[in-house]
């Protein structure tokens, strides 16, 4: 079997940069983009903060082009899952299904997913009003009333980001205490344009093509209402897609994989030649452009390796 160079899980921003430019210096990478390419930008509709598009560009639209410009370099693509992964310091395995594949170094791009409530209508208009990431859609509703569902640091932080931009910010939380920091939580208090819910769930996510209310229940008192808002910003903290890798690779608290603190390798993983990239090492920017940039890093990186371990 042959030993490729480099094998990439994964086919967001991070997977799709660090394809391009693998590719670019001629180490044919072969990625194993899932069955559900493209990762979170798939899910959003326009996205006018990557930098070059001066217009916006549609998230899908960003994720077709980066794959062509990797196939472009000779990057070649298997469209299913990884399911199985074998890391060690020396050859890499990952199998897809039956067939295995072996690689001198992996790079990890497998993302993170954003935790939803698992509400029919929340699913059905996601991308048309609700959304998971308030930098990427709080541009959208300006003037008009938004609500931010949870209770943690995100919340309170989307709550006031979105403050910029909405009428009003009903922030929603299921209890009276809250998980985020007492500063968050007080900045959100302070502003006049942010109302806490609390004691409240949402039930169901109202409109027929877009968002146009949400149907809540008090939890205290087990009524129901209903809230006219346009946009709602599902803030219920994310899951990186880790599993793949449990017990072989090094974990942080809080579930994604360590990378170094070191400059000079910054996409290191504990294991020789193993690099991640992107949101499933990433807790705190969650940006496509920080995950492309982290992509970069990471091919960058698996190159040094594999020029300093050449036979
Ligand atoms: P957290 O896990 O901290 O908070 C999630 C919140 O969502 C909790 O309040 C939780 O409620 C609520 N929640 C979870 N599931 C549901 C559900 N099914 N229905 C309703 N509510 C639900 O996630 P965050 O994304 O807020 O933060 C993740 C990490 O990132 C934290 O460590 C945080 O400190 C950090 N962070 C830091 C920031 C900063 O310092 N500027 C900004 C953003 C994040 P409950 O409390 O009842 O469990």
């Amino acid at each position: 079997m042959d030993t490729r160079n480099i094998i990439i899980v994964g086919s967001g921003p991070a997977g799709l940069t660090a394809a391009i430019y693998a590719a670019r210096a001629n180490l044919k990478p072969l990625v194993i983009e899932g069955y559900q390419s493209g990762g979170q930008l798939m899910l959003t509709s326009e996205v006018e903060n990557f930098p070059g598009f001066e217009h916006g560009v549609m998230g899908p639209e960003l994720m077709k082009n980066m794959r062509a410009q990797a196939i472009r370099f000779g990057a070649e693509f298997i469209s299913a899952d990884a399911t199985k992964v074998e890391l060690q310091a020396g050859v890499k395995k990952v199998w897809v299904d039956k067939t295995e594949h072996h690689a001198k170094t992996l790079i990890i791009s497998t993302g993170a997913s954003a935790n939803l409530l698992g509400l029919k209508n929340e699913s059905r208009l996601m991308g048309r009003g609700v959304s998971t990431c308030a930098t990427c859609d709080g541009f959208f509703f300006r003037d008009k009333p938004i609500a931010v569902i949870g209770g943690g640091d995100s919340a309170m932080e989307e709550a006031n980001f979105l403050s910029r931009f909405g009428s009003k910010v009903y922030l929603i939380h299921r209890r009276e205490d809250f998980k985020a920091s007492q500063i968050m939580i007080d900045r959100a208090r302070a502003n006049p344009k942010v109302e806490f819910i609390l004691n409240t769930i949402l039930e169901d996510v109202l409109g027929e093509n877009e968002v146009t209310g949400l149907r809540l229940k008090n939890l205290k008192t087990q009524q129901t209402s209903e809230l006219k808002v346009e946009g709602v910003f599902v803030a219920i903290g994310h899951t990186p897609n880790t599993k793949l890798f449990a017990g072989q690779i090094t974990i942080d608290d809080k579930g994604y994989i360590r990378t170094s603190s070191e400059k000079t390798h910054v996409a290191a993983t504990n294991i020789p030649g193993v690099y991640a990239c992107g949101d499933v090492q990433d807790s705190r920017y969650r940006q496509a452009i920080t995950a492309a940039g982290s992509g970069c890093a990471a091919a960058l990186d698996a190159q040094h390796f594999l020029e300093n371990h050449e036979a």
